[in-house]
């Protein structure tokens, strides 16, 4: 089926599948050779060349929900993010990096840049002065992340791409947090969009996946870097991925409601600190976030009173589940503190808005009301231990 125009969730249901032309089966067939005949193909089929049918059909849909000419699959986000960047990178070339990004991305910056020479500076906030200033003759790329983890700030993707077109620049986007449901960077003129597929685009806690999006000329220039080092996706798991994609509209915008919800409700308790959530109207980038989203995602963080353990509050929720991940139909609850923001010293950490109290909430799909009673128990567990008047 040709990725036209149609609606979410029919292009989640349909777009790119494989015809089982033999048997009449309803979703596509999985094909699991790593050899195929040469005759006929100009780009000879192989796994680690991108280019197996069910590679193909699932790379179809992604294009078609970001609007842009080619999709491709990859074994984990990071394997996406880090083509992404190499293949446009080269010796002498620098790079602007929002400075809230994912920790592996930083973490694939800072330890493996200066080995290929290639320089980068992290952008001071997130308004276009923060990001113009560090643009210099040598920049090649700029790479933004929106909303961002944890504490969900928007970045203007309309003000990114005129920077990029002013100074000739690729734009790129890790697109993970929205999902394709929530925001299409490419309506702004971003270039190349990226995701974990592992999060909503997976949404089951159980597949490590990464996807791109771009014009044809831009992928071309991945695919060629893609291809010698390797990092494709099993043909298993991305006819997995293509039967979680099916649902993904559904899903995403179930949580979205119940992030609103549960982001209204726990602004409202007397326990809770603060809440970041970009559909909170008391979010300082909500403005932004209406202007360029179509949903808030599933993602929320809070932070408790700091007279509350975040530790024991977190070992009292029954229903939601610490976890490292994200996205899946599952609430998680994780602590920046102690995970992903753990090497930083508590002053570093405040520096960047990230108080030890503050938990990062993944919202799933259960009823919002069994949440809230979740979290009430829970509250009501730590005020008592701690003998703390209610
Ligand atoms: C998880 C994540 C990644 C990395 O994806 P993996 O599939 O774990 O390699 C990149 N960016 C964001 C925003 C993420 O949440």
């Amino acid at each position: 089926m040709k990725p036209k125009k149609r609606g979410i969730n029919t292009i989640c249901t349909h777009v790119g599948e494989v015809a089982d032309t033999q048997f009449k089966g309803a979703v596509s067939p999985l094909f699991m050779s790593s050899s195929y005949a040469y005759e006929d193909v100009a780009v000879k089929r192989y796994p680690r060349y991108f280019n197996t049918p069910n590679q193909e059909a699932l790379g179809r849909k992604i294009a078609a929900l970001e609007e842009k000419e080619v999709g491709m699959l990859f074994g984990s986000g990071m394997a996406a993010v880090s083509a992404c960047l190499l293949s446009f990178l080269h010796q002498g070339d620098h790079v602007v990096v929002q400075h809230d990004i994912y920790g592996g991305t930083y973490n694939f910056i800072v330890e493996e840049f200066e080995k290929y020479g290639i320089s980068y500076d992290f952008s001071e906030g997130l308004s276009q002065e923060g990001f113009a200033a560090k643009i210099n003759e040598r920049t090649k790329v700029i790479y933004v992340e929106t909303p961002s983890n944890p504490l969900m700030r928007i970045v203007d993707l309309e003000m990114i791409n005129e920077l990029a077109k002013a100074h000739g620049l690729v734009s790129m986007i890790d697109n993970t947090f929205a999902s394709p449901i929530n925001q299409r960077p490419g309506d702004f003129g971003m270039d190349i969009v990226i995701h974990s597929a592992t999060k909503y685009m997976g949404g089951h806690s159980d597949i490590c996946a990464g996807a791109v999006a771009a014009s044809e000329a831009h992928m071309d220039t991945i695919w060629n870097f893609a291809k010698n080092t390797g990092g494709s996706l099993s043909d298993y798991t991305v006819w997995l991925l293509e039967r979680s994609m099916k649902t993904m509209a559904i899903r995403v915008k179930a949580q979205n409601k119940n992030a609103k919800r549960m982001a209204k409700w726990l602004d409202a308790h007397s326990l809770i600190k603060k809440v970041y959530y970009p559909g909170l109207k008391s979010h300082s980038n909500y403005a932004l976030a209406k202007k360029q989203m179509k949903g808030y995602t599933g993602m929320l963080s809070f932070e408790l009173l700091p007279e509350l353990d975040p530790k024991k509050f977190m070992k009292q929720l029954q229903l939601i589940k610490p976890s490292m991940s994200l996205a899946g139909v599952e609430s998680t609850i994780l602590s920046p503190a102690e995970t992903s923001h753990a090497l930083l010293t508590p002053e570093a950490r405040a520096a960047q808005g990230i108080s030890d109290g503050l938990l990062r909430f993944s919202v799933g799909i259960e009823e919002a009301k069994d949440l809230q009673v979740d979290i009430s128990q829970a509250l009501e567990s730590v005020t008592k231990r701690q003998k703390i008047a209610l």
